[in-house]
């Protein structure tokens, strides 16, 4: 599945120290969830690149785009420069980003 953002193929990282890996886009530096399976990588990467997500309810609402930093996920939208942070997991980011887009609406 490319990249919801800018089209470009995905590729599948791995941190040989951790054993850990993800999914991320080499362009735009979109990303999925930090799995140690690939199975998870790969699925994570699907609910953010997920074409049927809303866009942002502002003037040129965009995809969200989902960021994990200090142990946290996040979204913004980079038209607005909207953001909100402070979900334990990836679904809860999705699920923040779908009740936020509804209510932005109007
Ligand atoms: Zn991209
Ligand atoms: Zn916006």
């Amino acid at each position: 599945m490319a990249c919801i953002h800018c089209g470009t193929a995905p590729v599948l990282r791995r941190d040989t120290a951790t054993a850990r890996m993800l999914m991320i886009c080499p362009e735009c530096k979109a990303r999925g969830d930090v799995a140690l399976h690939e199975a998870r990588a790969r699925i994570s990467w699907e609910i953010v690149n997920d074409d049927t997500l809303p866009r942002h309810g502002c003037r040129n609402g965009t995809y969200p785009r989902f960021v994990q930093a200090s142990g946290a996920w996040g979204y913004g939208c980079k038209a607005c420069g909207f953001a909100a942070t402070g979900y334990a997991t990836l679904e809860g980011a999705v699920a923040g980003w779908m009740r936020e887009s509804r209510s932005s609406k109007t």
